[in-house]
């Protein structure tokens, strides 16, 4: 039986459900920023960020390339929500990673002060070694390739083929399979060549994916 070295899993709608709300206010901040920085109509906002999106994997990165803004100040703002309203502790989910016997890090596109506040709120803080977010990877995202190379490497370059990725995208599953990572997509079932397994939801991980334990 396989016996995974070390997990990267995703942070939004990869430990928490779609549906909590949470990624559409996030959403939303990310919306207001593009309408007050760059003055833009809210329709505007909307079209340029899905062209973002779909051109460099984040909003975050298109305005990176294409205007002059402290990407500091773009994640403090899009993460100012009230994330306790909407993110409860995870009894259940707890108990599933602490019976998992790889090296478990968070990978997200997001900043380690939001990965720290979900993980916090879920009370699973404590059961990650560490959280890789878009600062440690030099604000090169998923699913660009160096971002994987980089969370391999600052995971100590395991060998990839004794490592898992979950996330909620399939768009960030195809680099991880390309480097010999084993996927998972968290989301609805799906024949694709980039996806080994999927779960509809974390709590299933034990009872889909051999050798996790
Ligand atoms: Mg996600």
């Amino acid at each position: 039986m396989q016996n995974y070295k070390v997990l990267y899993i995703d942070l939004d709608e990869t430990l928490y459900p779609k549906t909590n709300g949470l990624w559409l206010s996030i959403s939303d901040r990310i919306n207001q920023f593009l309408v007050h920085r760059l003055q833009l109509s809210m329709r505007d906002a909307q079209a340029l960020r899905q062209h973002y999106l779909d051109t460099y994997g984040t909003t975050l990165n298109g305005l990176l390339i294409h205007h002059d803004i402290d990407p500091m100040d773009y994640l403090d703002f899009v993460h100012d929500i009230a994330i306790e309203s909407m993110i409860q502790p995870a009894p259940e989910l707890r108990e599933i990673l602490k019976q998992l016997s790889a090296r478990r890090f968070i990978f997200t596109n997001a900043s380690v002060q939001h990965a720290n506040r979900v993980l916090n709120h879920l009370s699973i803080h404590d059961l990650f070694e560490g959280v890789i977010d878009i600062q440690a990877l030099e604000f090169i995202n998923k699913p660009r390739r160096e971002a994987y190379e980089k969370a391999l490497s600052l995971s100590g370059n395991p060998n990839p083929n004794k490592c898992m990725l979950f996330d909620d995208r399939i768009a960030n599953l195809y680099p991880a399979k390309e480097l010999g990572i084993i996927t998972v997509l968290v989301g609805e079932e799906v024949q694709d060549p980039a996806v080994d397994y999927v779960v509809h939801s974390m709590s299933e991980i034990l009872v889909k994916i051999p050798g996790l334990k």
